[in-house]
């Protein structure tokens, strides 16, 4: 058992920073409350966490989670996919609104918001539906969810594209008012009716319909050029292709006020798992070709794609242990998106943990206007708030199904060894997770 002394506090020993040098930090009163070289803090009352050569990071923002509550409580609630977000090491999730009820009134948000305090794992926050019951017919209640407790500046109709034109160009002029973000979808529906899998040579050998690229790419151009015209902000949410990541690199190039995500599945997964007709591996948008793999993760190193989000999409077991066409899309996300960036960008040599640091808190919690206060995605510094993760990057584990705090399995890295483990997750200095354990069992 892990002591809980909040007054005393915590000291980190001979921790590696993210600009990897090596320090000792001291959490005290919810804070950040000294910085030092390696060894030269004593612990004085402070509880000392056995972390020397631990790399430190800001606590993770995920700008993209569907925590299914209120609604699928037997897929995920959420308590459990906050606890799973810890585990993971975020401090942070942006709950998705395609519930049911969708959230789409303040009412909604401010309850999704209540049931994250309540749980108390990590920070919950409300992405608001663009419109009504994600219809894309007329505009949900922006404001009035802006507004609100909740204070929402994402809005997203995920799961759905915003396909009208009109529609699109109007929800960017009202959350313009109030410095919120339209986060797109992109895929047109009629490209991708009945689609099950990538469009490519494998669709092709299995002769499964196929989601072209271009239902994605396509919508990125419009919307991009919806932005520039209405003068508002933009987010794509997992970017699948490498003709998106060309159509972003120009949109940022013209000054354009757009940022993009892409998730942890497609960086390290290709169509070719489709082969295996499993299920776990259908997602949407779907697995791509590696030739897209390797372009989403240099758009990522360069900054073209913003931020890592994780689109943890939790499905009974039903909706998975079916006939690949019957089967529902998603997979799960939150526990193992860092070791799966460790391994697609770190490990390779393409990124680094600072670099990583802004892809995975800093710039996700400024596309979500998240609060000053809470603390998330501020550089760690003497003062602010202390939400933060150390994480065992030598480690090696094999991905097990039965160590999850989801109420779902779909987890695709099921047996697969990943590098990396989420040991310690802070939040404004309360020790979440201890020893890769949460600290409150669920
Ligand atoms: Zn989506």
């Amino acid at each position: 058992m892990t002591q809980r002394i909040e007054s005393s506090g915590y000291l980190l020993s001979s921790v590696l920073s993210p600009e990897q040098e090596l320090i000792d930090i001291r959490i005290s009163n919810g804070v950040i409350a000294e910085i030092a070289s390696a060894g030269s803090l004593t612990p004085g009352a402070s509880v000392t966490i056995e972390s020397a050569g631990m790399q430190l990071l800001p606590g993770l923002v995920d700008l993209h989670t569907h925590l299914r509550e209120p609604g699928r409580e037997d897929a995920e609630t959420i308590r459990t996919g906050s606890a799973a977000a810890a585990l993971g090491g975020f401090t942070a999730v942006h709950a998705m609104a395609n519930t049911d009820p969708v959230a789409d009134t303040a009412g909604v948000v401010e309850q999704v918001v209540r049931l994250g305090r309540e749980a108390g794992y990590c920070d919950v926050y409300a992405v608001g539906a663009v419109t009504q019951g994600l219809e894309g017919l007329a505009l949900a209640e922006l404001g009035a969810m802006a507004h609100s407790m909740a204070q929402v500046r994402v809005f997203s109709d995920d799961g759905k594209c915003v396909s009208d034109s009109l529609v699109m160009r109007r929800a960017l002029e009202y959350v313009k008012q109030f410095d919120g973000v339209i986060a797109q979808h992109a895929q047109d529906p009629r490209l991708t009716e009945m689609a099950q899998m990538n469009e490519g040579i494998i669709s092709a050998k299995l002769g499964l319909t196929g989601w072209p690229a271009v239902a994605e790419e396509a919508i990125i151009a419009r919307d991009v050029l919806l932005a520039e015209h209405v003068g508002a902000r933009l987010h794509i949410c997992h970017v699948s292709t490498s003709g998106s990541v060309e159509i972003i690199r120009w949109a940022k190039a013209r000054g354009i006020n757009v940022t993009a995500e892409v998730t942890p599945h497609h960086l390290l997964l290709t169509d070719s798992l489709a082969e295996t007709y499993n299920p776990i591996y259908k997602v949407n948008p779907p697995l791509r070709t590696n030739e897209d793999v390797l372009a989403l993760r240099t758009a990522l190193a360069d900054g073209t794609i913003d931020i890592v989000a994780t689109d943890h999409a939790p499905h009974p077991r039903e909706s998975k242990e079916c006939e690949w066409s019957e089967a529902a899309n998603g997979m799960l996300g939150l526990e193992n998106a860092l070791s799966v960036i460790q391994e697609s960008m770190i490990e390779n040599g393409l990124s680094n943990w600072k670099t990583i640091a802004e892809r995975m808190s800093y710039a996700p919690a400024r596309i979500g206007r998240v609060d000053a206060s809470s603390g998330h995605g501020q550089i760690i510094k003497v003062g602010v708030p202390a939400n933060v993760i150390l994480i065992d990057t030598k480690i090696r584990r094999k991905v097990s199904e039965m160590k999850s705090a989801s109420k779902s399995s779909n987890n695709p890295y099921i047996d697969r060894t990943l590098p990396g483990q989420v040991l310690y997750t802070f939040l404004r200095g309360e020790m979440i997770v201890a020893n890769g354990e949460l600290v409150r069992p669920l």
